[in-house]
């Protein structure tokens, strides 16, 4: 028989059950037009419905303003490094960042091939294991750039800078997880695979003057005036990613949206680091006012056990819980669609496996 799997992957993540359902009808049967969504026009009246549809969901769930704009665009989260600076860093100017681990820092080293950068915080001389807090936000700057949540480290901004200077925020891996005013920021990017849909789209949310900021001529591709003009869909989008992302999100506001999520986000994350707290074998890597509600790192405090832990876990069903190198030990990826019933198989190995090798 198959044991169930607890899938904690770090991305792509989990997605719910139903929406993979529905997913792979649209493979075979999209809106009874006997047709796959794969091979349908993008510009067919169904394919924009969905787009018009996955385009005003964000805009509800985030509660946004009249005065932005949503886009679906290709190239990860990874492209947006380089595409904000390339909007919105004048050739006069600078951008302020702060570093918080592995991405922040791909963020910075993709800003300095643009233009001017001032890292003006960094948690790199604790191996990023906590969030800087007392910085000052230069007023001068173009735009201020942080992560909210660092998948990789394990920690999570839980009260955003007050700042004068446009927010762009890197949420890809805690995006629609908690309640945010999403109008603080000026720009707000995130990948989906990691809590939104499956890979090969990203979101871009962005404030309308945050266009036009520079002078230099753009690739097509590169400028969000291009993107926004066609309403995302410039060129052919990534129409299947799209579809699973609306499907989700439908997934999300039908069940209760942020307020449930956020409910069950803490659930879940109380319960292990709760566990990781009490557990005499286990430790938490990141400061405990800091800790990540999406991406729980821990360690063994006697490695010499780590075989025999991860034999335990994978008979469980669990996966993905490895940790990324640059911390080691484990994490355990609790993203929205991650039931707290997994949570709690993984809370009581934990449990199981103090009192036999305690
Ligand atoms: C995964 C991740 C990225 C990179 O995303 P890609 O879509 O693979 O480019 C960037 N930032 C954060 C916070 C991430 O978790």
């Amino acid at each position: 028989m198959l044991t169930k799997i607890h899938n904690f992957s770090a991305g792509p993540g989990i997605l719910p059950a139903e929406v993979m359902k529905k997913a792979s009808e649209a493979c075979i049967n999209f809106k009874n037009s006997g047709l796959s969504l794969l091979e349908i026009s993008h510009r067919s009246k169904d394919y924009v419905e969905v787009m018009d549809e996955a385009r005003s969901i964000i805009k509800q769930l985030l509660e946004l303003g009249n005065d932005y704009e949503v886009l679906y665009l290709g190239g990860g989260a990874s492209l947006q490094f380089g595409m904000v600076p390339y909007n919105l860093l004048s050739d006069s100017g600078y951008a302020a960042y702060v570093n918080t681990g592995t991405w922040a820092s791909k963020a910075i080293q993709e800003a300095q091939k643009i233009g001017r950068v001032s890292v003006i915080a960094s948690s790199e001389d604790k191996n990023f294991s906590y969030i800087p807090k007392k910085y000052t936000i230069p007023s001068d700057a173009d735009y201020l750039h942080i992560t909210s949540n660092n998948t990789i480290y394990g920690t999570q901004i839980k009260e955003f800078p007050k700042s004068n200077i446009p927010v762009v925020c890197d949420m890809s891996s805690d995006i629609f997880s908690r309640k945010v005013d999403a109008n603080q920021f000026a720009l707000i990017y995130a990948g989906a695979q990691k809590n939104m849909g499956p890979a090969g789209v990203t979101l871009v949310v962005i404030r309308k003057d945050m266009v036009g900021r520079t002078t230099r001529k753009k690739l097509s591709m590169l400028d969000y005036a291009v993107h926004i003009k066609g309403e995302s869909m410039y060129n052919t989008p990534p129409v299947f990613p799209v579809y699973v992302v609306l499907e989700t999100l439908k997934w999300l506001q039908a069940n209760g949206g942020i307020a449930w999520i956020e409910k069950m986000n803490n659930a879940k994350a109380e319960l292990l680091y709760n566990e990781i707290d009490t557990n005499p074998l286990f430790y938490g890597t990141a400061a405990k006012e800091d800790r990540s509600y999406m991406n729980v790192c821990f360690l063994l405090h006697k490695p010499e056990l780590e075989t025999i832990f991860e034999k335990t876990t994978k008979e469980a069903g669990i996966s993905g819980i490895k940790g990324h190198r640059s911390v080691g030990g484990y994490r355990a990826s609790i993203y929205n669609a991650m039931p707290i019933e997994s949570v709690k198989v993984l809370t009581e190995i934990m449990k199981e496996f103090a009192i036999k090798h305690g």
